[in-house]
């Protein structure tokens, strides 16, 4: 029998606002000592009030918008009672039946296992704000747990999908886009190790062909992109059995994900929605959004990540998978066009004529678009940066891969220029000049060298000549080691096989 996965999320975003999202507390909970960033209201001591954040709300408009969701004219806060260590006030504020958006959706393109294009809508149910809870901090010497409430009460939002996913991949996709599109916004850093992007996954499974459903599977907490995909197909294998061995899960479960064993475990049953007695929160307004302030918010929205994708695509013709590559990041998207807009500049330059040059531009779009892909990304998480610490400005990205395209530099020369310029923000001139690396491509010179590693090498000489194409390879390699990679490989090529012939 096979089985069709069901699978809805549930996301958690911390936005980062200046101050948390009912009190003057900065918004900062990391790197900073326990229990230091917190005031009576965010303690909920007797008495005080609570004041909304109103960056907090344009944001989480802003956010529902870019999520294609409805802004209804009406929202309110609910408390959501519950008793929990980390929950100072034994409430948490939230938004029950009238959240800031619904009806939106997340629109998905990426390549499955077989490297198919897969483009799904995920219909959002609804975005809501709510405060964070305070964080426990188990230590495992003492056994004790302990409690920092510097988190306690910074704004979180809260997102819900439709169960439309089929897939674990697909899972870990929806968080990438999300992702992609929060930092677009420059609402949040969405940095997972840090918690600020968060998901619970719920699961169930259907058997093909029939409406029947197994009882629905929460797995808690799951803090990175891989721990998404693993603890989903984890689940998706325990429940086959489980549906196989006939005792399909009658009851809805919550279970935790033990990342360090990749294994699933059992929590609690969960509550039911009763259990958490919501009412509207009687110490905050509602809030009312008029057309004129929602329509004010949207001209802010910035063109998003599957936007910015399909142009790139379109308008510089460049493949899928560096498309959606170069959109991922606004920076990095901006840094790409700001190249090719120095590129006609560059290759004017050379006094190329007009045909030359839109043939030339068309190349070195690809061009640009393969080292950011393999080797800007590269350098930036082997460094730990993101593109706002990157020292390599358009200017210098343009005038380093036109060297590339006039073959003034060879492929192994290229990557040091590129790491000189990575790591200190280098001229790329300078480079080549300093270091010496300016490709050889001049016949007589090569001639001279190509002689000398033919006798050499007797061996390779005689493979070539018998047909072996590897041979010609090792020689070509030969000379680029005597030329400490500055020769021409295709004009060192060229020469060899006249001379072997
Ligand atoms: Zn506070």
């Amino acid at each position: 029998m096979e089985y069709q996965p069901i699978i809805g999320l549930e996301i958690h975003i911390q936005l980062k606002t200046k101050s948390k999202m009912f009190c003057t507390c900065d918004n900062v909970s990391e790197d900073i000592e326990p229990n230091t960033n917190v005031c009576p209201v965010c303690m909920g001591q007797p008495g005080v009030l609570p004041v909304t954040n109103t960056q907090a709300i344009d944001w989480a408009v802003l956010s529902a918008l870019a999520l294609g969701c409805k802004i209804p004219s009406f929202s309110k806060f609910d408390r959501k009672n519950y008793f929990y260590p980390d929950l100072p006030k034994g409430y948490q504020i939230s938004q029950y039946d009238k959240p800031i958006g619904i009806n939106g959706q997340l629109i998905l393109e990426y390549l499955d296992k077989n490297k198919k294009l897969v483009q799904r809508k995920v219909q959002i149910k609804r975005v809501h704000l709510e405060e964070d809870a305070a964080k426990l901090v188990h230590d495992p010497t003492t056994k004790f747990s302990l409690v920092d409430f510097n988190r306690a009460g910074t704004p979180l939002l809260e997102i819900v999908t439709e169960p439309d996913l089929r897939s674990s991949l697909g899972a870990k996709i929806s968080m990438q886009e999300l992702r992609d599109i929060f930092r677009y916004l420059d609402v949040s850093n969405c940095d997972m190790e840090k918690g600020q992007l968060r998901c619970d996954a719920n699961i169930s499974l259907k058997p093909e062909g029939k409406e029947t459903l197994s009882a629905k599977t929460e797995i808690k907490n799951l803090n990175s992109f891989r721990a998404v995909e693993k603890a989903l197909e984890y689940e998706i294998e325990r429940q086959t059995k489980l549906w196989n061995g006939g005792k399909p899960p009658k009851e809805p479960s919550t279970r935790g994900w033990d990342d360090a064993k990749q294994i699933s475990y059992e929590m609690r049953v969960k509550e039911e929605v009763s259990d958490y007695r919501y009412f509207p929160e009687p110490d905050l307004p509602p809030l009312e959004f008029t057309k004129d302030y929602v329509k004010e918010i949207k001209l802010k929205l910035p063109e998003l990540p599957h936007q910015k994708r399909e142009r790139l695509i379109k308008q510089y013709e460049l493949g899928f998978p560096e498309a959606k590559m170069i959109a991922s990041d606004r920076l990095i998207g901006e840094f790409y066009e700001g190249v090719l807009s120095e590129l006609r500049e560059w290759l004017s330059s050379l006094g190329e004529k007009e045909k030359k040059i839109e043939e030339g531009i068309k190349k070195l779009r690809k061009l640009t678009a393969s080292w950011i892909v393999r080797d800007l990304f590269k350098h930036l998480s082997e460094e730990k940066i993101g593109m706002e610490q990157c020292r390599i400005t358009p200017e210098n990205f343009a005038e380093f891969v036109t060297y590339i395209y006039k073959e003034e530099i060879s492929g192994p020369a290229a990557k040091i220029v590129f790491a000189e310029m990575f790591n200190r923000g280098a001229d790329p001139s300078h480079v080549i000049d300093e270091k010496n690396l300016k490709q050889v491509s001049d016949k007589g010179e090569l001639d001279k060298i190509v002689e000398k590693v033919i006798k050499a090498n007797p061996k390779p000489q005689e493979d070539y000549k018998k047909g072996k194409e590897q041979a010609l390879q090792f020689l070509v390699g030969q000379v680029m080691k005597e030329t400490k990679g500055k020769a021409n490989p295709k004009i060192v090529a060229d020469i060899l096989k006249e001379k072997l012939s």
